[in-house]
């Protein structure tokens, strides 16, 4: 087998792709060299084809092969760029951010489909993470008033850098959403909140259990769907008209059952684009 020694990326991309398919699939293992030499060398795939001879300066080499390494220890590629795109939107991160997911775009897409692009409407992210959701949405609804609100100071550091690399105004608050104490008025809360329940962490994978932080994760409670709850809660004293909520796969009953304890009778659930059940909007 070739090696790196060719400088020739598309030798490159052959040991690449071995090596990382010891522990990602070969549609991964792609994807993650596209990311990566379009990020580091500024190159794409079409620069690939175009021109398959093309050689790399021993430096760019370098850079790939230390990216490789913390790859093959499970680390995200995200958080070795420090970087990625979430609704055609660069976002930084950092391991104290979740890695923003295609999911969390389509729950994104699902607000901007029922809301007029000259709206003034308030709108809060309840646990904001990295930004992306209040972001994403400030970006496409100009006039919106938008904050975002997490427990966690280093998350709201990164999401006050990501809107400000983005170029928009978001409010970003520190508070505890299982408790929160704000009192101003927001007609639709969005939130994709810790929802992963302890015992599903045996099938989850290296990459995910040991790099992003279990506070975005899991919820700290016997009750799984303790943030749905809460924030329901703080819904009906803000006032709110809708909540949109990123939800877990597995837990539809418990979440009827929910529903059907509070009295509320305008919900919808709605699939994400793999079919699993992903998402659920309550109308007040
Ligand atoms: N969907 C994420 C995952 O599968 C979890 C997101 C969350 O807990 N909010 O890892």
């Amino acid at each position: 087998m070739k090696d790196w020694k060719s400088n020739k990326i598309v030798d490159i991309k052959k040991y690449f792709e071995n090596s990382l398919t010891t522990i990602y699939s070969i549609g991964e293992t792609q994807s993650i060299f596209k990311i990566l030499i379009e990020s580091k060398l500024g190159l794409s795939q079409k620069d690939l084809i175009i021109n398959p001879d093309l050689k790399i300066s021993e430096s760019e080499v370098l850079q790939i092969q230390f990216a490789l390494k913390r790859l093959l220890k499970n680390e995200p590629i995200q958080y070795i760029l420090g970087e990625t795109q979430f609704f055609d939107l660069k976002i930084k991160v950092t391991p104290s951010v979740l890695i923003p997911r295609p999911e969390t775009e389509e729950l994104v897409n699902w607000v901007l489909e029922d809301v007029k692009v000259s709206s003034q409407v308030s709108i809060l992210d309840a646990c904001s993470g990295s930004g992306c959701i209040a972001i994403a949405l400030k970006s496409n609804l100009p006039n919106a008033k938008i904050t975002g609100v997490d427990i966690s100071k280093e998350a709201l550091s990164i999401a006050k850098q990501n809107a400000q690399l983005n170029k928009v105004i978001i409010d970003f608050v520190e508070d505890n959403m299982l408790d929160s104490t704000m009192k101003e008025r927001y007609e639709i809360i969005v939130s994709n909140p810790p929802y992963v329940s302890r015992e599903e962490a045996i099938q989850m994978q290296d990459n995910v259990l040991k790099y992003e932080p279990h506070l975005a994760l899991f919820p700290e409670s016997e009750d799984v769907l303790i943030f749905y709850k809460s924030i329901f809660k703080f819904a009906l004293k803000s006032g709110s008209k809708w909540v949109y909520f990123e939800i877990n796969q597995y837990k539809e009953e418990e979440l009827i059952n929910w529903l059907k304890l509070e009295n509320v009778t305008d919900f919808t659930f709605k699939n994400d684009i793999s079919g699993n059940l992903r998402f659920l909007k309550i109308s007040f």
